[in-house]
Formats: C-alpha cells, sequence, structure tokens
C-alpha cells in the first residue's frame, strides 16, 4: 500500500468526532473558592462534580480546552490494571497488601461502570471482555499462573484460550493463544468525559478552559492557597492537582514523581461489517502480553477498528506515526492491509517510578495521578476519594493511599531515559518469552 491515509484523514482523535472539545470561558475569577481543580480530566470533573454536589464552590481550570488530556484521547478500555501481576504483588508485598490493593482496583472498575449508569451518561459502556493475547508460549504460561491466583483469592473470572482456538476469539495467527476476562469493558471516553462535564456544570461547577495555573502558594490572608494563572489570581482552601501526563513544571513536586510518555493510537476507515465482525467476533477489547502493548478494539459507534501501540516511540510527524502504526495492524491482523487510517492521534499518560498510581496530599495540596495507561477508571475512583477526603468523609480511605511517592536523584520531569525503559521492557518480554522467567 502506497498512502495508508484516508483522504480525510483527521490528525486528532477519533472520539473527537462525536464529542469535539468546546471552550469553555469560566466568566470572571471570584476572589475565592472552597476548592481549586488543576486539569479538567476524569480526575478533576469526578472530584469537581462530587464536591459540588455536596455545597462546595469549585473552580476547574485547564490550560487548554476542558477535556484536552487523555480523557478524551485514551482507548477505552475499562479494566482492573496495575503495572504489577498481583501474584508478583503478593509475593513481594504479602497477601493483606495484594488483596486491599486488587479489591480497590474492582472498586474502581466497578463504581465506574454504576457510576455511569446512575447517571444516565450515554458513551457505550458494556461489559464486552478482555482478551490478552499471548506473544510467547511463556508468556500464555505466565499468564495463566497470574490468572488464576486472581481466580483463587479474589474470584475473579477467565477463560485460558489455546493457540489453536485464538481464531474464535480474533483473526490473528501472530499470538500464542491467550486468555479472556469476560466481565472487563469498555466505553466511549470522549462521551463519557463529556457526560461528566455536562453534570459537573449542571452542579455549579465553573471550568475556566484555557486557563493556566501558574502558582499554588500557601498562606496569604487566612487559610488556604493563593493560586495564580493566566486570568488572574484567586484563593481556594484546598487545591487538587490532577494533571496525570500533563503535569507542569512549575508543580515541581508533582512533576518530579510523574514520568510523562506519550501514547499512540489510530482509527481504520469504516470497514465492511463483515469484515470487522471477522476481526473481533465477540467484539472485546485486546490487549497482548507485552509490558508494552499494542491494543485494539471495535468503534463503539461506526464499523471502524481501532488501534494503539509502539508507545513512548518519540514520533511527531502523523505520517510516520501512521506508517508504524499500520505496520502493527498488518501483523496482526493481516485481513486488514489493505485498509487505511482515517484518524492518527496521540495523547500523553504518566508513569511513576514505582509503577502504582498514587493519590494523597502534599504540603496541603492534594493530588492524583500516575496512572500507568489505567486512568478511566483510575482517575474517576481516585476523583470521587479526593472529593470524599475533602468532605471529611471516611469513604475518601484507599490502599492506594501511601506515605511515599517516589522520585529519584536529579529528575526534573524531564524523561530523557524512556527510550532506555521501553528497550528495558522489550528485552523483559523477550526475556520471559525465552526461559519463561517471572517478570
Ligand atoms: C493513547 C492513550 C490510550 C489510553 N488508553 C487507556 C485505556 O484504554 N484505559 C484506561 O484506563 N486508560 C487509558 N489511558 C490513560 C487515561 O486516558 C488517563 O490515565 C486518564 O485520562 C487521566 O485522566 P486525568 O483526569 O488524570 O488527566 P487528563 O485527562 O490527562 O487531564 C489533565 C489535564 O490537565 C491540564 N493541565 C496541565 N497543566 C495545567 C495547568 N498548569 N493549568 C491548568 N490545566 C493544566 C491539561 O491540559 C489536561 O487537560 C490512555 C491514555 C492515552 C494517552
Amino acid at each position: 500500500m502506497t498512502d495508508p491515509l484516508t483522504s480525510d484523514f483527521k490528525h486528532a482523535p477519533y472520539w473527537w468526532d462525536a464529542a469535539p472539545l468546546t471552550g469553555s470561558p469560566g466568566g470572571a475569577l471570584a476572589p475565592s473558592y472552597d476548592v481549586a481543580v488543576i486539569g479538567s480530566g476524569y480526575t478533576g470533573l469526578r472530584a469537581a462534580l462530587t464536591l459540588a454536589r455536596a455545597g462546595r464552590g469549585v473552580a476547574v481550570f485547564d490550560k487548554e480546552k476542558p477535556g484536552f488530556g487523555a480523557s478524551r484521547r485514551n482507548a477505552g478500555f475499562l479494566g482492573r490494571t496495575l503495572k504489577h501481576a498481583y501474584v508478583d504483588l503478593k509475593a513481594a508485598k504479602g497477601a493483606a497488601y495484594a488483596l486491599s490493593i486488587y479489591r480497590d482496583l474492582s472498586m474502581a472498575y466497578e463504581s465506574t461502570l454504576a457510576f455511569i449508569e446512575a447517571e444516565g451518561i450515554d458513551c457505550h459502556a458494556v461489559r464486552c471482555g478482555r482478551l490478552i493475547a499471548a506473544t510467547s508460549a511463556a508468556h500464555y504460561a505466565g499468564l495463566e499462573r497470574e490468572l488464576e491466583g486472581m481466580r483463587t483469592d479474589l474470584g475473579l473470572p477467565y477463560a485460558m484460550l489455546p493457540r489453536a482456538r485464538l481464531r474464535e476469539e480474533m483473526a490473528s495467527d501472530l499470538y500464542d493463544g491467550g486468555a479472556v476476562i469476560p466481565d472487563l469493558g469498555s466505553l466511549h471516553p470522549g462521551l463519557y468525559h463529556r457526560g461528566l462535564m455536562t453534570r459537573a456544570l449542571e452542579a455549579g461547577v465553573t471550568i475556566f478552559g484555557e486557563c493556566d495555573v501558574t502558582a499554588v502558594e500557601r498562606g496569604g490572608q487566612g487559610d488556604g492557597f493563593r493560586v495564580t494563572t493566566s486570568a488572574g489570581r484567586t484563593r481556594a482552601r484546598d487545591v487538587l492537582v490532577a494533571t496525570n501526563g500533563y503535569t507542569p513544571k512549575s508543580l515541581p513536586w508533582h512533576a518530579r514523581r510523574v514520568i510523562p510518555f506519550t501514547g499512540y493510537m489510530a482509527a481504520t476507515e469504516p470497514l465492511p461489517p463483515d469484515l470487522l465482525a471477522k476481526q473481533l467476533p465477540h467484539r472485546r477489547t485486546v490487549i497482548d502480553s507485552n509490558l508494552d502493548i499494542d491494543f485494539f478494539r471495535p468503534a463503539p459507534d461506526s464499523s471502524r477498528l481501532l488501534f494503539g501501540g509502539a508507545t513512548a516511540n518519540g514520533l511527531e510527524d502523523p505520517a510516520a506515526i501512521a506508517a508504524l502504526l499500520h505496520g502493527r495492524l498488518r501483523r496482526a491482523l493481516p485481513d486488514l492491509a489493505d485498509v487505511r487510517l482515517s484518524h492518527v492521534w496521540t495523547g500523553q499518560c504518566a508513569g511513576t517510578f514505582d509503577m502504582m498510581p498514587h493519590v494523597g496530599r502534599h504540603d496541603g495540596v492534594w493530588y492524583g495521578m500516575g496512572y500507568n495507561f489505567a486512568g478511566v477508571p483510575m482517575g474517576s475512583f481516585f476523583g470521587l476519594k479526593i472529593a470524599q477526603k475533602i468532605l471529611g468523609s471516611p469513604d475518601g480511605a484507599t490502599a492506594f493511599e501511601t506515605a511515599a511517592f517516589p522520585t529519584v536523584p536529579l529528575y526534573r520531569g524531564d524523561p530523557w531515559f524512556l527510550p532506555l525503559a521501553m528497550r528495558w521492557f522489550a528485552w523483559k518480554d523477550a526475556r520471559l518469552a525465552r526461559r519463561g522467567d517471572r517478570r
């Protein structure tokens, strides 16, 4: 294929077709708010909505249009995902800790679905199930061990699918079988974010789009914080930093603790329905078993296939990104070798040095971030938990609160080491494939 792009190709998220970004001028800044939230993604808006419904005066600031961040760019996979496998966490930190973390992951997943249903947010949220495709026989064995540990201790369902049966789930011969987790879900991330934003505005939250928060300082007159923005100064009793992969250097303590990295995604042109049905007959989400994952799903609202991978590869030119992603598509789903791409986009995620998401308070400022590619349920969950904490409710407790949010010496927020980290992930995946070692 000479040109993998359609003539109406967009260098923008597919999700913005249904949920375009809109302005939200917010009006004049009030002299003070009960709570100032920095970042208008799932974390910030879920917190803001909960607080406003409890009667608090809340301002949300975003330096871009509301929803510009990863919350309207992600793949819309809903899971109980952590970079540390349950069995490894149990071996390293003990059963009680691993159980408490994985129970909260389950709660994040279930409570996000329950919230969407209770609010009536029409965002194609479904329990479609997930296929994890094994990239080697050793990965297949590791997957079975991991999922069996979770079934035994947490009662979570799964079914292994040997190589000979993979085509029941995916039109691919690339993988060494896989596992189906039948109860995991997916949604349309743009419509979910738009529904959250509409409800926050209805509850009385003021959203200041294109308003950069440049400083947060303690003190001044009375309790609380002085918040300096590109639209002027205000005060707030509580401040929440909800900037995840977009965390600015003007928040140095947070910027030192998150590792921003770029995620890449594409949408195909509309496919003949039978061709799409052949690729993913059960319409599940698919990830592979590597640390650096490739992922696939059917669009919830059209006959396109959406996919991503090659995380943190450093490319910025859309044609080059399209060529790289198209290569991944052809390799996994060869029937789609001649299909063109209509959308290519990127978004910023946040890793952490201990590969755990973090929620808590530093110097009086609340934060929730470091979702390591799992922020749809976790951002929603942490937003709720932080709001409950601010309201003084014991329901705000979570196993993810820890005193330590690690950084490393000399790190200031510029992840120069990312290419090395990605190579290390690839080496670990290859080592597991060769020798069947534990991760
Ligand atoms: C390509 C891709 C695919 C992904 N797929 C999935 C998936 O399938 N499932 C899943 O669970 N997770 C996925 N994620 C991760 C998930 O999207 C994020 O973890 C989640 O959206 C983070 O939400 P958030 O509200 O914390 O931050 P974001 O939605 O990223 O919002 C942060 C906001 O902070 C704003 N901001 C930054 N600095 C300032 C400032 N100084 N002043 C004001 N505003 C500021 C930014 O403009 C931005 O809008 C994916 C991410 C990407 C990029």
